[in-house]
């Protein structure tokens, strides 16, 4: 199976750039991050406090969470409902990154994770793929940018939306998700050793989509 691992933390176009990949390649991407959101935003709708391991523990047991392929997009169905059009808010990307510091989420949507993996070959983008989810992964990328920079891309992806953002909170956000998904005790957000850095803070999409697909040419 083909393998390829996108970390790095959140607006440093890491979908944009392993959706292009796994068009270009013609294999599957899964986004890591829309799991995590589906169980955040289902915990929201249960008036789960995502801060509370007990609360998240009991609730986890109870909600059934799939990704399916539909037309060549991936799906998170929690409970049978497709969530998607309801996880790119403030609020619930807040909720994601609460809630993806428990353990036992962690777990098991890493367990997911990994029987994708085995079954298809496929691109996953997210925060710890290379240093926990798949460490043997052949391909590793961890992509990056300057926090400012990533504010301006996720304002502009929020506006584009319909949801209005101002920059100053975008940006305290960020650094607050940042310093969440770094802090974690269980897989934090890390370049893994054997990882390619791409730093995206001057590169436009189509050249950053370019300098990976070129490391599989070298092949
Ligand atoms: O990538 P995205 O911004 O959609 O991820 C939402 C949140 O889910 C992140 O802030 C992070 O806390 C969590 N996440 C994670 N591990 C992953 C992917 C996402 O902890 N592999």
């Amino acid at each position: 199976m083909i393998n390829i691992a996108i970390d790095g933390p959140s607006g440093a176009g890491k979908s944009t750039l392993a959706k292009a990949i796994a068009k270009s390649l013609h294999i599957y991407y899964l986004d890591t991050g829309a799991m995590y959101r589906g169980v955040g935003y289902a915990a929201l709708q249960a008036g789960v406090d995502v801060c509370n391991p007990g609360e998240v523990e009991t609730f986890l047991n109870t909600i059934d969470i799939e990704t399916i392929y539909k037309h060549d997009e991936q799906r998170v169905l929690v409970n049978g409902d497709n969530v998607m059009p309801y996880i790119r808010t403030p609020q619930v990307s807040k909720a994601a990154s609460d809630i993806s510091a428990h353990p036992c989420v962690r777990l098991k949507l890493v367990a997911m994770q990994r029987e994708v993996a085995k079954q298809y070959d496929v691109v996953l983008d997210g925060r710890d793929i290379g240093t926990f989810v798949l460490p043997d992964a052949k391909y590793k990328f961890f992509v990056t940018a300057d926090v400012q920079e990533r504010a301006r891309r996720r304002q502009a992806e929020l506006i584009k939306g319909g949801i209005a953002s101002d920059y100053q909170k975008v940006l305290d956000d960020m650094r607050l998700r940042d310093k969440n998904d770094s802090s974690r005790s269980l897989a934090p957000l890390k370049k893994a050793d054997d990882a390619i850095l791409i730093d995206t803070t001057s590169l436009d999409v189509d050249a950053v989509v370019a300098l990976v697909l070129s490391k599989f040419s070298q092949e």
